[in-house]
């Protein structure tokens, strides 16, 4: 699809030097190999190369791999419920009730523009994680644990997709990955609030491993 430039993985303490020392952002150059896009369109190109990913992964453990029934932008208090639970504005989800994923479009947009595609590339293949998760029926005794694996199983779909050419990562591409779930992070190492996700820094390491190690490492 376009040209493979390989990521040089610099060691994580670099990484997050870069990521600490990065302040006034501005767009950067698109991700994927196709670089002129939408918004829209980074977000089907982000599904579609996900679950191909682990249609991949899937296969080559003898497994089926159950593509999700639906995806569901909304706009606000707009969205689906979850087993009862109503959807929130600034958010997107996996629901295993009905195996879907739903995203608050307007504020996954706000930050395509405001941090880059990067943002779009790892939220949609966070979610994909959890769906995935469903699908093994890994369970984890803490939701940060879940939440975390999700963010390395990000990592690894990632770097699989730059790795086969999917993608294209571009210098300040990883940073803007990093910037992108340092943004989402719990502001305190809060384990036992079941919303939480992690701190910045757990969310970047899971991330990393993930992506140096592939999805087998998370
Ligand atoms: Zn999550």
């Amino acid at each position: 699809m376009g040209s493979l430039k390989p990521v040089i993985p610099r060691p994580l303490i670099v990484v997050l030097a870069l990521v600490l020392a990065a302040c006034g952002l501005t767009r950067p150059p698109s991700m994927d190999a196709a670089e002129e896009d939408s918004f829209e369109d980074d977000v089907r190109t982000a599904r579609t190369l996900t679950e191909e990913f682990w249609k991949q992964q899937f296969d080559r453990l003898g497994e089926t791999y159950r593509p999700i029934a639906d995806f569901i932008p909304y706009s606000g208090t707009s969205g689906p419920s979850c087993g009862g639970e109503p959807s929130v504005p600034n958010n997107a989800f996996y629901c295993p009730v009905g195996h879907f994923i739903a995203y608050d479009q307007d504020w996954m947009e706000a930050l395509w523009n405001e941090m880059g595609d990067g943002s779009v590339y790892l939220i949609i293949p966070h979610e994909f994680g959890h769906s995935v998760q469903a699908q093994l029926g890994t369970g984890f005794e803490l939701n940060v644990q879940m939440e975390l694996q999700a963010d390395c199983y990000a990592g690894g779909t990632l770097s699989a997709l730059v790795n086969s050419g999917a993608l294209t990562a571009q210098p300040g591409d990883e940073n803007e990955l990093l910037l992108s779930l340092a943004a989402a992070g719990d502001p305190t190492d809060d384990w036992l609030n079941p919303a939480a996700h992690g701190t910045a820094e757990q969310r970047q390491q899971a991330f990393v491993q993930g992506y140096r190690g592939g999805v087998g490492a998370c």
